[in-house]
């Protein structure tokens, strides 16, 4: 810390990433990428890359990225904002639509960023417990005197609500924002709520192709919603950053977005192992929750999470523990191959189920 940090900066407590080793020697599954590449167009695409492009600023409007996008949802492009993964997109609706003091509303056990940025922005955070199971329980949610921000699938649990379920709070605050961040939807068959835009003009969906697209490593993420929020957004992003996807990102985004058919085959792959990774688990005494993403977040019966999460590090399979009160106990497990599965299969019945 050096001594002009300035007050606000040092009082943060910024998000911790999951471990992100150079030497690739684990099998990862701590932080929810895919285990299989990128679309074969942009594998192709960036073969043909020429970097005599790189000259020029990219188009700050983002065009071709942004109507390939609104063509794939059903949208207008004056309906999609797009932005350097969807943690910027959050970051920069976090500034556009919240004022310093004002209350907003998310579950206790959420994605770590929400409360990170609540603090940059000066914002009131309050905490909505889940319920016993784990589940969001959209009553809590129910006339609220702030917004909300809500990931659906929630992480690191892995439940999904129903988008009956976010039509009763959308609802119930029709003068309050709702943010409703689906980085796993993909993994959560008719689960997305991109068709409640229509009658919707307080939700604001958040996307990102780290996940089901394999493309973390290029950081692209979006932001669907109202016309009107999504001017809002651009405000931000033009008092901020106004070139914030590069050229190579936006080629990329939209060879990405127009095939479906792998996005399709690689999910259901995805889907498939998860569901024989969760009964694996239970056969070793793990209780799982039922997860609609591409992870697993699991609690054995007889092993503490941090223990288990070193034990497995220590054997060269890393996942994600939470320090945090109720789920300590848990360890969160990325669903990769197949054969990934499998070597955590064979490293956990080695370990066997007691201390
Ligand atoms: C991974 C993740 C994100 C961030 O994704 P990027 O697009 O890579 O920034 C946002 N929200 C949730 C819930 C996530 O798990």
């Amino acid at each position: 810390m050096s001594r002009f940090l300035g007050k606000a900066a040092a009082a943060l407590a910024p998000y911790v990433p999951g471990e992100q080793p150079q030497d690739m020697q684990y099998i990862k599954l701590n932080t929810n990428e895919n285990p299989y590449p990128p679309s074969p167009s942009v594998q192709a695409l960036l073969r043909e890359y020429s970097a005599v492009r790189l000259r020029l600023y990219p188009d700050p409007e983002c065009a071709v990225l942004r109507d390939a996008m609104a063509h794939a949802h059903g949208l207008e492009p004056e309906q999609v904002f797009v932005g350097g993964g969807s943690d910027e997109v959050l970051g920069f609706a976090f500034m556009a639509f919240f004022d310093k003091g004002d209350r907003v509303y998310f579950p206790d056990i959420t994605y770590g960023f929400y409360s990170v940025y609540a603090q940059l922005c000066g914002l009131e955070a309050v905490c909505v417990p889940l319920c016993e199971d784990f589940t969001v329980a959209p009553e809590d949610y129910s006339q609220k005197d702030g917004h909300i921000v809500i990931a659906n699938p929630n992480a690191p649990t892995g439940i999904a609500l129903t988008p009956a379920q976010v039509e009763e709070i959308l609802q119930s605050n029709p003068d309050k924002l709702v943010i409703l961040d689906e980085a796993y939807v993909d993994f959560s068959a008719g689960k997305t709520c991109v068709p409640l835009l229509k009658r919707y003009r307080n939700l604001l969906v958040v996307q990102t192709y780290s996940k089901s697209r394999a493309l973390a490593g290029m950081r692209i993420g979006c932001a669907l919603g109202d016309r009107a929020l999504i001017a809002d957004l651009n405000r931000i992003k033009y008092a901020f950053n106004p070139y914030n996807l590069d050229h190579i990102s936006l080629a990329v985004g939209v060879a990405s977005t127009k095939d479906h058919i792998y996005l399709r085959e690689t999910t259901d792959k995805i889907v498939k192992t998860r569901e024989k990774t969760r009964k694996i688990l239970t056969g070793l005494d793990f209780a799982v929750l039922p997860s609609e993403a591409n992870f697993l977040f699991a609690r054995h019966t007889a092993r503490r999470g941090k223990d288990l999460y070193l034990a497995l590090k220590q054997r060269g399979i890393l996942v994600r523990h939470f320090a945090q009160e109720r789920i300590s106990d848990f360890v969160r497990i990325t669903v990769g191959t197949d054969a990934d599965m499998e070597i955590l299969r064979q490293t956990l019945e080695e370990l066997g189920g007691t201390k």
